[in-house]
């Protein structure tokens, strides 16, 4: 199955929202799964505080929590998304807790610098069920990213995963 191509406009139909208040089921839920980054983006407000806030991963149990009080909710979730201050794929937890996602939301999202994709890894996103998976783009060459985020980016397999990943993982 390859991966859909849609416009982001018509992405999805949209809901107003003062004709559904008050919700019985939030819309989406956001999770920081790392407060850590192997980026140092020369913009990125999160870079420049981390000195005092970095190295710090939501825990897979902490992550099962959060779920299982999210059964409460009537309906499913229209979406979790793994983001937030630092790179999600630096959580080993991460493939646990998109796995455990799909009983609770209609859409998974991971947002990703992109650096720690394999052929590999990707395979492991959608065993575990992932349905979007955006990814922050810093540069269009190595040079262009060690420019804007210090980090040697192997580009060759940055782009060989991503082109894995839009195949839907075959070969
Ligand atoms: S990849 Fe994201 S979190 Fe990491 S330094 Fe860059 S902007 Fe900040």
């Amino acid at each position: 199955m390859s991966a859909k191509e849609q416009s982001w406009v018509e992405y999805k139909p949209r809901t107003i929202l003062k004709d559904v208040l008050p919700l019985e089921t939030p819309f989406s839920l956001q999770v920081e799964p790392a407060r850590a980054c192997n980026f140092k983006c020369v913009y990125c407000y999160h870079y420049n505080e981390r000195e005092a806030d970095n190295n710090k991963y939501l825990s897979v149990g902490s992550y099962r929590s959060l779920f299982e009080s999210s059964w409460k909710f009537k309906q499913k979730l229209k979406s979790v998304t793994f983001g937030g201050k630092g790179e999600p794929l630096l959580n080993k937890g991460i493939f646990e807790m998109i796995r455990m996602t799909e009983q609770i939301a209609q859409e998974t999202v991971l947002i990703t610098n992109g650096s720690l994709l394999t052929q590999e890894t990707v395979d492991n996103l959608l065993d575990s069920g992932l349905t979007t998976m955006r990814i922050s783009l810093q540069g269009l060459d190595a040079d262009g990213y060690y420019k804007t985020c210090g980090h040697k980016m192997d580009f060759d397999r940055f782009l060989r995963s991503i082109e894995y990943a839009h195949a839907g993982g075959e070969e």
